[in-house]
């Protein structure tokens, strides 16, 4: 099936690991442009070579919670790519607490995460994506917003947040022709599982192991947990003219964990 990506110009931030680094791949795969940002310019550097060095691959340090660097970025791709069709909001992390753990610190870096990591590179895009003949962006964002968990209280009431921001974001873009769909995660094995299971593990326990127990204490009914690769499939779908009339949706990538009908 041809997704018509070819030189289309993609921005995926957080694309320096995990779901993001295979949003990027794919991209690329389907003749995309794709620039990818991430903070720590080592893990970039190893994402770019992964991906490979070509002159449809930019890599850019920038932390999108500064809209000063989202707007250096923003400059950026505009010089080389001369435009953008594709934001894909990914870069993030959740955090590991409940109500009584959660000081007022944390909520507001945790409130401040979810929404500026969305606020900031959709802002900065827009301009852009105003030009383009296919525009589109795709949010990633967690199950948790529609089915918290009590060990992730911040990051499932900030999710229900970016849950409602798409519904808005979707709405008020729409006239522009710019899509904006959301998925909704479960868990999938990336970045952040895995240096949970370096915390997490028994002492000679595998990585196979603990995220096989891991999946079957959450009860997902396919039994595993997800390939950053599953959800990647889905993004790129979503942010394809493939998908030309599909705008406010929320996909859920879960292996079928949702508890709702
Ligand atoms: P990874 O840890 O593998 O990747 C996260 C990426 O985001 C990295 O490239 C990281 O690079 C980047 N990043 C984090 N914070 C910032 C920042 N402030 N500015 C720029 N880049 C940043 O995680 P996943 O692939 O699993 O996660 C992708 C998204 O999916 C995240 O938003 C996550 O919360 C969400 N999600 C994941 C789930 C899962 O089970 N994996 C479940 C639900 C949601 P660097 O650290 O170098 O900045």
């Amino acid at each position: 099936m041809d997704l018509r990506l070819k030189d289309k110009i993609a921005v995926v931030t957080g694309g320096s690991s995990g779901i993001g680094l295979a949003t990027a791949r794919m991209l690329l795969a389907e003749g995309a442009r794709v620039a990818i940002c991430g903070r720590d310019p080592a893990r970039l550097a190893a994402a770019a070579k992964s991906l490979g060095a070509s002159a449809n691959l930019l890599a850019i340090a920038c932390d999108v919670l500064d809209a000063k660097q989202v707007a250096d970025m923003r400059d950026r791709v505009a010089r080389q790519f001369n435009g953008c069709d594709i934001l894909v909001n990914n870069a993030g992390q959740g955090r590991v607490s409940t109500f009584a753990t959660t000081t007022d610190e944390q909520w507001d870096e945790e409130l401040r995460l979810k929404f500026f990591s969305v606020i900031y590179p959709t802002r900065a895009f827009l301009p852009l994506l105003e030009k383009s003949a296919t525009p589109s962006i795709v949010v990633v964002n967690s199950l948790l917003a529609r089915q918290p968990e009590p060990h992730m209280v911040a990051t499932a009431a900030a999710r229900a947040g970016i849950q409602n921001l798409i519904r808005s974001m979707a709405n008020e873009f729409a006239p522009k022709q710019i899509r904006v769909n959301g998925i909704l995660l479960g868990v999938v094995d990336s970045g952040q599982w895995s240096k949970r299971y370096e915390t997490q593990k028994q002492p000679g326990q595998s990585k196979e192991d603990w995220f096989k127990q891991e999946a079957a204490k959450r009860h997902i009914p396919l039994g595993r947990f997800g390939q950053p690769d599953e959800p990647a499939s889905a993004i790129v779908y979503l942010a394809s003219p493939l998908a030309s009339y599909i705008t406010g949706a929320s996909l859920e990538i879960s292996g079928g964990v949702s508890r709702y009908a």
